[in-house]
C-alpha cells in the first residue's frame, strides 16, 4: 500500500527578535534558525516515521534542494517532487520575547504544481492505495478526483481553512480531519452540525482534549483521549497526528487502534521543540504506548 502525499513544502526561517516590529521600524534578530516545515513535508515525515510506504507529490523552487534531500534522508519518495523557476514555498516566523508571533507565509512552488504533475504521480498509484492532501497546494480538485476513479482512498486535512477549498474537494474525499476550530468554521459555512457534514468519515482533533473519530456513514463514533504530557511545543501536532493516523489505518488497524497511535506520535511530538525533524520514529511511539 503506498500513500502519496499531495502536499506543501515550506522552509521555516525563524527570527527571534526583542518585539515584533512596528510598521516601518527597522530590528536586528538575536537569533535565527532555518527548519523543513509546510503541513504537506511534516505529514509526509510523520507517514515515514510511522512505517508506511509514502511518495510526496510536491515542488520546490531553485533554493530548496535541501528540503527534498531532508524529506529523503527521512524516508519520504520525493521521485514526484518538481523542481520549478522560481522560490520555494517559505515562511518568515517571527517571535519576540513574550512568545507572540507574526508569521508571512509564501507559497511559492507549493501553489504552483500543475494537475498534469499530480496526474502523472497518480498513475502509478493503484486500487487501495491512499492519498494524502491538505490546503497548502494547487491541484487538489484534480487529484482527489483521479484518486477517487482510481480507486484511491482520499485523505483531507482542511488546513489552512477555506471554505471555497473544502467545498471544491469535500465530494471527493474519504476522510475529512480538521482541528476544532475548522471544525467549527466548516459547520458554520455549511450550515450544519458536525453529524450532518458531507462526508462518510471525519476527525475533529481537540488539542489537549484528544480527537474523535466520527463515521458518519454508520453514526458510530470513537473517542482518543490525549496523553498526558507536558507540553513544549505544539507545532506540528496535528501533522504529525494526521500522519501517524493515516499510516495506522493503510496498514489495516481499527480506527480506534490507529487513533491511539496518532494520539501517542502527537503527544510524544508536543513534548519537543521543532516540527518536522522533532516528529518521532514508530519505535519510540510503540515503546511510549508499553
Ligand atoms: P492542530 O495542531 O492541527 O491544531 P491539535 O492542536 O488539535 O491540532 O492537536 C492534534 C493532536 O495532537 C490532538 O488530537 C492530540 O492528540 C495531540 N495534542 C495536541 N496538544 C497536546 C497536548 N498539549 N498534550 C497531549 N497531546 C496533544
Amino acid at each position: 500500500m503506498t500513500v502519496f502525499n499531495l502536499g506543501s513544502i515550506n522552509a521555516d526561517h525563524f527570527y527571534r527578535l526583542p518585539h515584533l516590529p512596528a510598521p516601518g521600524e527597522t530590528l536586528a534578530a538575536q537569533d535565527y534558525a532555518i527548519g523543513l516545515g509546510g503541513k504537506g513535508a511534516n505529514q509526509s515525515v510523520a507517514l515515514a516515521r510511522a512505517g508506511a510506504e509514502v511518495r510526496h507529490v510536491g515542488a520546490i523552487g531553485e533554493d530548496g534542494r535541501w528540503m527534498a534531500d531532508r524529506m529523503t534522508a527521512a524516508g519520504v519518495d520525493c521521485r514526484h517532487v518538481a523542481e520549478l523557476p522560481g522560490a520555494s514555498g517559505h515562511a518568515i516566523i517571527e517571535v519576540e520575547t513574550s512568545g507572540e508571533n507574526l508569521i508571512i507565509v509564501y507559497p511559492g512552488a507549493n501553489r504552483a504544481i500543475s494537475p498534469g504533475q499530480a496526474l502523472f504521480a497518480l498513475n502509478t498509484a493503484r486500487a487501495g492505495d491512499w492519498l494524502v492532501m491538505q490546503n497548502e497546494t494547487s491541484a487538489q480538485v484534480e487529484a482527489a478526483q483521479a484518486a477517487r476513479a482510481a480507486g484511491m482512498t482520499v485523505v483531507y486535512s482542511a488546513a489552512p481553512f477555506d471554505a471555497g477549498s473544502v467545498r471544491a474537494v469535500i465530494d471527493h474525499i474519504s476522510l475529512l480531519i480538521v482541528n476544532e476550530i475548522e471544525a467549527a468554521q466548516l459547520c458554520a459555512d455549511f450550515g450544519v452540525t458536525l453529524q450532518e457534514l458531507p462526508v462518510a468519515r471525519l476527525v475533529v482533533t481537540l488539542g489537549a482534549r484528544g480527537a474523535t473519530w466520527y463515521d458518519l456513514a454508520a453514526g458510530t463514533q470513537v473517542s482518543a483521549p490525549a496523553f498526558h504530557v507536558t507540553p513544549v511545543d505544539t507545532t506540528g501536532a496535528g501533522d504529525t497526528f494526521a500522519g501517524y493516523l493515516v499510516a495506522g489505518l493503510a496498514e489495516g488497524l481499527p480506527p480506534a487502534e490507529a487513533m491511539r497511535l496518532a494520539s501517542a506520535a502527537a503527544a510524544l511530538k508536543v513534548t519537543r521543540a521543532g516540527t518536522a525533524d522533532a516528529i518521532p520514529a514508530r519505535a519510540e511511539v510503540e515503546a511510549f504506548l508499553k
